[in-house]
């Protein structure tokens, strides 16, 4: 708003878009008052679509005589709730934040206790597989209790929830593939959800749109040349890349995840293997902790967790479990064993 160029348009939708006589260029978009039903035009040079998931882009270019681009949607059908607490003042509690990590391919339920402003706790668990948590105090505690380990419920018990239980289902991963394309308009570039939204409990759709405008700005300073919306979806697609497949590779790990499956190889199965060893060891390892969420996060390669010190660390870890014959797997429904509860249990 600091920009004197820069001018909102409020409690407006833009309803289609404008184009010139041989739809070669899109030239502004139509826009209704939320308030008034009022229509207006408003041209323009540049178009950016950042309208999220429910984008009309697709939609738009076809009523222009252009192909929509195919849509990639994978589904694990995870559903979460989350509530706030007051943290309880009188319990001594050596960690910050406690996390209860899945497992796939059998125990889908996980939660967490987050440390936020004023003293407080949001708390979110939920499930995969159409395995939603209930909105209700006692069903939220219900949940709670089948997780892996029973701190969480039971750190849940000394404190004051301060918020309703607010749920939220809607979690597929969505991929538009403008990259694809053979033609599109000038004049329009799609960004953020409107292109990839992730399920948002990896945390990266945030991340993934700021990487997305940054690489707009790099094909902007090369020059708004004719060729520049499908240069950039190109672009874009492959600074999405990593983020897709680090949160679609995680959804199909649950056996009942619904989209195109890629095939499962040995590498699959071994990276798949080595990141179950990277998450029981980042309960007591800062520096794997650290490199997991740099990852995660989008700020290094998921190449950053198989460097040799890592890979030393998960080689040593594989061969001592495999001496010991462990088995730490817990079906839904059974208590947690002191077992379980060590290895899964991230309190930090
Ligand atoms: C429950 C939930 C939790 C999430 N948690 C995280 C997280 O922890 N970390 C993270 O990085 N990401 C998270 N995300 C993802 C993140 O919110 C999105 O990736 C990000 O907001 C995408 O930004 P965007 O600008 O592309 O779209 P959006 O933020 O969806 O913005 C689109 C905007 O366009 C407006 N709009 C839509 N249609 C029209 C129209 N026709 N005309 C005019 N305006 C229109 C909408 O009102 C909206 O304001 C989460 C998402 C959800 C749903």
């Amino acid at each position: 708003m600091a920009f004197p160029q820069i001018h909102f348009v409020e409690g407006a939708q833009v309803t289609d878009l404008l184009a010139n006589d041989d739809k070669s260029r899109v030239t502004g978009v139509q826009l209704r008052s939320r308030h008034t039903q009022d229509e207006q035009t408003r041209a323009a040079d540049f178009i950016v679509d950042a309208t999220g998931r429910g984008s009309k882009t697709p939609e738009w270019l076809q009523a222009l005589g252009y192909a929509a681009p195919r849509e990639s949607a994978i589904n694990s059908f995870q559903g979460y709730a989350t509530r706030w607490y007051k943290r309880p003042e009188h319990l001594k509690l050596d960690w910050k934040a406690l996390i209860v990590s899945t497992k796939p391919p059998t125990m889908s339920r996980g939660g967490g206790i987050y440390p936020i402003e004023n003293d407080q706790w949001i708390v979110t668990i939920g499930g995969v597989n159409k395995d939603f948590p209930p909105n209700d105090d006692a069903g939220f505690m219900e949940f709670a209790r089948t997780l892996r380990s029973p701190l969480l419920a039971e750190v849940l018990q000394h404190a004051e929830p301060i918020s309703p239980v607010y749920g939220y289902q809607r979690t597929e991963n969505h991929l538009r593939h403008y990259e694809e394309l053979g033609a599109m308009p000038e004049g329009i570039v799609v960004v953020g959800d409107a292109v990839c939204a992730f399920n948002p409990v990896y945390g990266q759709g945030m991340t993934a749109a700021a990487m997305g405008a940054m690489v707009l700005d790099k094909c902007l300073q090369q020059g708004v040349n004719s060729a520049i919306s499908l240069r950039f979806q190109k672009a874009l697609a492959k600074s999405n890349e990593t983020a897709w497949l680090m949160a679609t590779g995680e959804d199909f790990r649950w056996p009942n995840t619904e989209g195109k499956r890629p095939q499962v190889n040995m590498a699959t199965r071994f990276v798949q293997r080595y990141m179950d060893y990277i998450t029981e060891l980042i309960v007591d390892e800062p520096v794997i902790l650290t490199a997991f969420y740099q990852v995660a996060h989008l700020l290094k390669s998921p190449a950053a967790l198989f460097q040799p010190a890592i890979f030393a660390r998960v080689l040593r870890k594989a061969l001592s479990d495999r001496m010991r014959g462990k088995a730490h797997d817990r079906p839904i429904g059974q208590p947690p064993t002191a077992q379980t509860h060590e290895e899964n249990v991230l309190a930090t």
